[in-house]
């Protein structure tokens, strides 16, 4: 109010001093609103900068705090939720379309409302300065509005369409960095380099549509405002003439002129402005609204360690609709006990640690850790009871100490040691630059199959799990680091109550008992010895050397 207001007292007083000093000659008149002027000048600066600082930090504040709540409600919701949403698309959730609501919160409202005032108050003024110099002024006023909303429209078009090519541009670009070896490997240099100049290229005929609107935006509001000066020279000097207008009002209403064009360009621009941010306000409150289909229970129960460790009873599962992954299945693990879990590819054995990590709710059926239902026990608490080595070892950036200690960061140094030691991890670190201070790049690129597996062993014997859940990974390596893996899961493995989806002779050799999965049903279940003599689905699984 107080900027929009200061913005219309500038004319009025160039006004006085016209007709006070200059047209009465009486130089002694005009010092004093001069020095008036100079002060709303000088008043409109700081009180500019003021808002501009204040409504930022608002404007930052509130943009932490929503990116803050987006992030924690992410990070509750089930995991099916990641797998149906793309990287990408939730990155741009909670970069690019909070910051569009965000311009809006502090530029878009507060313009918008100087605008308005400033836009009224000048047709006030004009009014009660000189009525009838005002109405013949007001004839361009359906000019600029017919000029604003032409503007707003093709704006409109190119805004979007410059959206959607970037957005294609981007996916391209990341597609082709995460694929830089396969892209190199079939030599598709030349025709991606091609492909991306193509959609380079349609983004920028996208950019020069805005450009040109752009372009023709401001000139057009200049031949309007021209039309609008001559009307004023025209209508004006002839009152002038007559006597009935003074020089100061006609100079004022030429500088009211002036300050109405900028308002309505704006808000010409600011239209587009606000239409996306109401966009993305829906988008991330679509967001925000997701509710977690895994949820903490309201009456939670806390298990105490029983004879049986895991059960699952009559478990059914599907991802999607009906297409069942697991069948039925029912089986235990005693504690102290190792269960080796085997199969062809797609039985539904990684599926089985989905469900007892509950990533994921099972269909019909229970799953229990020591006898309690996995539904009625808090997630976090439910998971802490477990250490689990999945097949793709994520790694954070930070150092190799840290990602050791990920679950337990009030580790010390020599327990960390000693996590690596028990798994044979300690040699390859020490050798390593920094060693386990060495700093992991990239989600542990520089880093070799083997050695991440040794550390993930690392990892999960750190937070002294009552329960091991072992994912073995099927990726081959080299004999020696092979040996190395075995014995280190050997020593894992050792007196403790785990459940390994094994792809590994020697684990199988060593557990306690076999589940055989196959088309999400157990087959079969015995000793390695019971089931090789059974010369069945699993017999044909080591001839077939499925298991290595
Ligand atoms: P395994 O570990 O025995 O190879 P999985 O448990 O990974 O088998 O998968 C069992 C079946 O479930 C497969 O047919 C697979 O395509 C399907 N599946 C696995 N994960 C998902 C998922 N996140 N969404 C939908 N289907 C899945």
């Amino acid at each position: 109010v107080g900027s929009a207001l200061l913005d219309l007292v500038g004319p009025h007083l160039v006004q006085r001093i016209v007709d006070e000093a200059v047209v009465a000659k009486n130089p002694a008149g005009a010092q004093r609103i001069l020095l008036l002027w100079l002060g709303v000048v000088l008043g409109a600066f700081l009180l500019n900068v003021g808002i501009r600082l204040l409504v930022t930090w608002i404007g930052q504040s509130a943009m932490l705090s929503m990116r803050q709540e987006i992030f924690r409600r992410l990070q509750g919701l089930h995991l099916g939720y990641f797998e149906r949403n793309p990287v990408g698309r939730i990155l741009t959730r909670v970069m690019n379309d909070v910051a569009a609501f965000n311009e809006l919160l502090s530029m878009g409202i507060p313009t918008f409302f100087r605008d308005m005032l400033l836009l009224g108050g000048i047709v006030l003024a004009l009014f009660l300065t000189d009525w009838r110099l005002a109405l013949v002024t007001a004839v361009c006023f359906p000019l600029v509005a017919g000029v604003a909303w032409a503007f707003s429209r093709g704006i409109r078009v190119f805004y979007r369409r410059t959206r959607k090519r970037l957005a294609a541009l981007n996916a391209f670009m990341q597609e082709n960095l995460s694929g830089m070896a396969v892209v190199q490997l079939f030599g598709r240099e030349e025709t991606q380099k091609e492909k991306f100049r193509e959609k380079g290229a349609l983004l920028r005929d996208a950019q020069l549509g805005t450009v040109l609107v752009f372009a023709l935006l401001f000139p057009a509001l200049e031949v309007v405002t021209a039309l609008g000066v001559a009307l004023i020279l025209w209508y004006g000097g002839l009152r002038l003439m007559e006597g009935t207008l003074s020089l100061g009002v006609l100079t004022a209403f030429l500088l009211y002129l002036k300050r109405f064009v900028l308002p309505i360009r704006d808000l010409a621009e600011k239209f587009n402005m606000v239409e996306s941010a109401l966009a993305a306000a829906e988008r991330i409150s679509g967001l925000l609204e997701t509710k977690p289909e895994v949820r903490d229970p309201p009456a939670p129960r806390r298990p105490v360690p029983s004879g049986t460790a895991v059960a699952f009873e009559n478990v059914w599962f599907a991802y999607q609709g009906e297409q069942w992954v697991l069948r039925d299945v029912s089986f235990k693990v005693e504690r102290g006990e190792t269960v080796a879990v085997v199969g062809p590819t797609g039985a539904g054995k990684s599926t089985l640690v989905n469900l007892l990590l509950r990533f994921y709710d099972v269909s019909r059926g229970r799953v229990l850790v020591d006898g309690v239902d996995v539904r009625e026990i808090p997630q976090a608490e439910l998971r802490r009871r477990f250490g689990v080595v999945l097949q793709d070892v994520f790694l954070f950036r930070g150092t190799l100490a840290d990602n050791i200690r990920l679950g337990a960061p009030g580790l010390s140094m020599e327990e960390v040691r000693r996590a690596a030691r028990t798994v044979h991890a300690d040699s390859f670190i020490r050798a390593l630059p920094g060693g386990y201070e060495h700093r992991i790049m990239e989600s542990g690129s520089t880093l070799s199959v083997g050695q991440k597996q040794l550390l993930s062993f690392a990892r999960a014997l750190a937070v002294s799990p009552e329960i091991l859940v072992l994912d073995e990974a099927t990726s081959s390596i080299d004999a020696e680091t092979e040996a190395l893996i075995q014995d280190a899961l050997g020593r894992l493995l050792w007196g403790r109550t785990a459940l390994v989806i094994a792809h590994r002779l020697s684990t199988v050799r060593e557990a306690d008992r076999i589940l055989v999965f196959r088309g999400g049903r157990i087959v079969e279940e015995g000793t390695h010895g019971e089931l090789m003599a059974g010369e069945g689905l699993y017999a044909e699984l080591c001839r077939l050397q499925e298991l290595r």
